[in-house]
């Protein structure tokens, strides 16, 4: 079967300087893959390029069988591609309702957007509780919640999660992978995530890339690379 993602040997540069080097990488409909590296890998550049922030200077990139790179991001968005930011980016003085809303502004079917709504609120009832509330001025963890949530308010076929551990404490950090996790079993919608925190992307991952200097270096399983000493010592501190 097709991949439902396929990023071909794309590089991506920053004013002449290359930030991406030949990045292949291959999601599955339904599964779940983590990205992996230390700060500057090319995490987040690897995010920008499939959606659409970014330009690609070499490579392809195809989701569904369509070639998307020369797509803009909100024509890839239409197409099933969300994205929750890293830093959550959430707008400060607007109510989380109406963040939420934001995230569905490509779409046009009404009551479906509503049942997303309440779905997306089943998942995250912090966010019920604070719906009238100033983004601004919920916890950090509710923030992440809230920008997973936008995301979610777009329906996609693919979701990308950059660092939705940062900065959290470990118990907010644990009921947001058990989400991450729901929302993947329940909706078999696909997801790229991008953390720092290698051991939590590796254990929850079906597979994993480990990206180094703007470079695959490693690819495979989360449970292997879990048990790679290579793995361990660069990236788990083991
Ligand atoms: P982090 O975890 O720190 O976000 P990352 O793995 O996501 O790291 P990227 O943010 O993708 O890494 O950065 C990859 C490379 O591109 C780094 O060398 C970084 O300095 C460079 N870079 C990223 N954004 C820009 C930018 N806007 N302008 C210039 N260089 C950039």
């Amino acid at each position: 079967m097709r991949p439902m993602l396929e990023v071909r040997g794309i590089n991506v540069t920053y004013g002449g300087v290359t930030a991406l080097r030949d990045v292949s990488l291959t999601v599955a409909e339904g599964s779940i893959v983590s990205l992996i590296g230390s700060n500057g890998a090319g995490k987040t550049t690897t995010l920008k390029a499939v959606i659409g922030l970014k330009t690609i200077t070499r490579g392809e990139i195809h989701f569904n069988g369509e070639r998307v790179d020369a797509l803009t991001a909100p024509q890839r968005v239409a197409r099933g591609i969300a994205l929750s930011p890293e830093g959550r980016r959430v707008f400060p003085q607007m109510s989380v309702a109406d963040n939420l809303l934001v995230g569905a502004y490509l779409r046009r079917d009404k009551p479906d957007m509503q049942r997303t709504l309440e779905r997306i609120y089943q998942y995250f009832p912090r966010l019920v509780e604070r719906r009238a509330q100033m983004a601004g001025s919920l916890s950090g963890g509710e923030q992440q919640m809230l920008a997973i949530g936008r995301a979610l308010m777009a329906k996609p076929r693919l979701l990308l999660l950059d660092e939705p551990s940062l900065g959290l404490a470990p118990i907010i950090v644990d009921e947001i992978a058990r989400i991450i996790t729901d929302i993947n079993r329940d909706t078999r919608m696909s997801i790229i995530l991008v953390e720092q925190n290698a051991k939590l992307a590796l254990s929850l991952c079906n597979e994993a890339f480990v990206l180094e200097t703007g470079a695959v270096a490693l690819s495979g399983p989360g449970k292997e690379l879990l048990a790679s000493d290579y793995v361990r010592r660069a990236y788990l501190g083991i």
